[in-house]
């Protein structure tokens, strides 16, 4: 297994004014194996956009290493960067904002090519995002036409063809499909899914619950207030959670069937998430953990391995 992106106790902070840090994600690791998707799932503000970042130096780590492809590039200088930043490339959450209204889509899909000089005449990029419209199911004619002009899904399309074109070998899925409806979610998650399979390529696939990443994840992490508390295989995760808060967030998936939502043995998570300016000390998950003891309000669980590459960050194992 080729690891193509690993990233070593990431942890950045944000100094927001009169001493005060936000701790976005603290001590957080995890390798990106080619050809795989790692779900990476947590409440909104529990810091996974901000790791995602940060892996790829969007932002600056405060510590931590990053490899990427064999290369550490956790200091590399910006200039360096530049060339090896075309193996990685986003999908954002929103695809009503992340499209620039005022350009054609055209200019939108060929971005990047602009951005990387790569294509030497208006030919050549024409005939790069022409075919990129086609593999994500839309036509030539639609690259005249403005953002403004498509629907949700056909949107994501568009930002998938730009995150596509430099044939990248990551891809960060930010969210890419909450702000869709349901039914156009599908097919925008079945042709990431065709896309990675053709080009072997492998995801990093931000969530905000589990019910959405289970289908496309080989490997899920679960995020809790900037740190990593679970990692494990999809199986792993899902039939046989450890942490918590995991059980907590798979508690709240609804389940179609009645027996089987019968036999569910209930974990709700309830308050509200803290703020990571000032984090609970000990383990972040203790202010609304169900199953707290005294160790928890001071000592922060270590992560551990419970056999078979299953992580997990609690007292309780
Ligand atoms: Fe709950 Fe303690 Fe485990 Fe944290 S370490 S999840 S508070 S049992």
């Amino acid at each position: 297994m080729k690891s193509m992106l690993e990233v070593q106790n990431l942890t950045k902070h944000f100094h927001v004014g009169k001493g005060r840090v936000v701790h976005a994600c603290d001590d957080v690791s995890f390798t990106l194996v080619k050809g795989a998707t790692l779900g990476l799932v947590g409440e909104s503000g529990c810091g996974k956009s901000t790791v995602a970042r940060t892996a790829i130096r969007l932002y600056e780590p405060t510590s931590g290493r990053i490899i990427l492809d064999g290369t550490d590039i956790t200091n590399m200088d910006q200039k360096t960067l530049k060339p090896l930043r075309k193996k990685i490339q986003m999908v954002f959450q929103d695809p009503y904002a992340s499209l620039n209204a005022r350009m054609t889509v055209r200019d939108i899909i060929a971005e990047p090519l602009r951005a990387h000089k790569v294509t030497s005449s208006k030919s050549e990029t024409d005939d790069l995002v022409n075919e990129l419209l086609k593999q994500v199911g839309l036509g030539s004619e639609h690259a005249r036409r403005y953002a403004h002009e498509f629907s949700g899904g056909q949107r994501q399309r568009i930002g998938i063809a730009r995150a596509l074109i430099l044939q990248p070998e990551i891809i960060i899925c930010d969210e890419p499909i909450s702000a869709l409806d349901v039914s156009i979610q599908a097919q925008v998650v079945n042709l990431l899914r065709e896309f990675q399979l053709e080009k072997r390529l492998t995801y990093l696939f931000i969530a905000h619950d589990l019910s959405m990443i289970r289908y496309v994840s080989d490997q899920v992490g679960v995020m809790y207030l900037g740190r990593l508390v679970e990692l494990a295989s999809v199986d792993q995760i899902y039939k046989e959670p450890l942490h918590p808060y995991t059980k907590g967030l798979l508690s709240s998936i609804p389940i179609p069937n009645p027996t089987e939502a019968r036999k569910r043995v209930k974990s709700e998570i309830s308050g509200d998430l803290p703020s990571p300016i000032a984090p609970p000390p000990g383990c972040r998950f203790h202010t609304r953990c169900p199953y707290k003891m005294p160790i928890c309000e001071e000592v922060l669980p270590p992560e551990k391995d419970q056999g078979d590459g299953h992580m997990v960050a609690c007292h309780l194992y």
